[in-house]
């Protein structure tokens, strides 16, 4: 069923385990995500990062697409539809085309309008029963891969955009999008048991997270990441499978070039890697 992303990170709070946010680019991937979260009896966030709407042909269609799907397919796991480092822009778009909830990344405004803007949309979240995630802070890319330590959020400035009503929090702690440099130091533990400290039973998202050793993911967990984000990893092992069908000339034997059959096993391989990322979080069968 098709709900916000409320209920279910409360749920993740209380329990000690983490629900995955896991990116979307197209039918196939959607698919497999629903797929793997309905066999796991897992809850499932789907992210949609503003490229990846646009490469959809926008908000509607994915909306569409996410709800016929979870209908069609009898996915009776909660899912949420989620703006993923949503611009003021794409979060009213995504309101309008009727996400379950937005991630407003308002990193690049200063402090004092970034607050507003928030306040502003988080008003509108609660009206339409949405959930708003916010960032604070920002959280390095793979552009910043030179560095070995990805950004770490100010605690205060965290409590300060909790108290304003959102329902997570994405704070820097050391984490990266992309694949991690060989030199990478780590997540800073300190900073996020400070910002657990000081913000509660918000629950707090871990952006970037491939490549980050399970360990590290357990203890973030442990210390009140109640969301982590997945997405280059998925992309990662569908082309690899899709690499291997090709490599091997499976798509010049017979009718191996329909897409149908083309697709399969990257499919099958993003079905894999989510299902050990729900086993890894802890969130299997917490939708029972
Ligand atoms: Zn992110």
């Amino acid at each position: 069923m098709l709900v916000s992303a409320k209920e279910m990170l409360e749920k993740a709070v209380a329990g000690h385990y983490a629900v995955g946010q896991f990116n979307i680019n197209n039918l196939e991937w959607t698919k497999a995500i629903l797929t793997a979260a309905q066999e796991t009896k897992s809850p499932v966030i789907l992210g949609v990062s503003e490229g990846a709407g646009k490469y959809m042909t926008g908000y509607k269609t994915v909306q569409a697409m996410v709800a016929a799907m979870v209908e069609e397919m009898g996915i009776t796991v909660p899912v949420a539809t989620h703006l993923d480092h949503g611009s003021y822009e794409g979060c009213k778009k995504c309101i309008e085309a009727g996400f379950t909830s937005i991630m407003f990344d308002g990193s690049k405004y200063p402090i004092e309008e970034n607050v507003a803007k928030t306040k502003e949309l988080i008003a509108i979240c609660k009206e339409k029963g949405m959930s708003l995630e916010a960032e604070v802070g920002s959280i390095g890319g793979e552009e910043d891969g030179v560095i070995g330590q990805g950004e770490c959020a100010d605690p205060q400035e965290c409590k300060m955009i909790a108290d304003l009503g959102v329902d997570m929090l994405a704070a820097g702690i050391g984490n990266i999008h992309g694949k991690y440099p060989e030199n990478w130091a780590g997540l800073s533990f300190e900073t996020l048991d400070a910002i657990q400290q000081l913000t509660g039973d918000m629950p707090l998202v871990l952006h970037g997270g491939t490549g980050i050793p399970d360990d590290m993911i357990k203890k973030a967990i442990d210390l009140g990441v109640a969301k982590i984000n997945v997405n280059t990893e998925c992309q990662l092992v569908f082309a690899e499978a899709t690499r291997q069908y090709i490599e091997a000339g499976k798509d010049q034997e017979g009718k191996g070039f329909d897409p149908r059959k083309l697709l399969k096993p990257g499919y099958e391989a993003i079905i894999e890697k989510v299902k050990e990322k729900m086993e890894l979080f802890g969130s299997v069968g917490k939708a029972e």
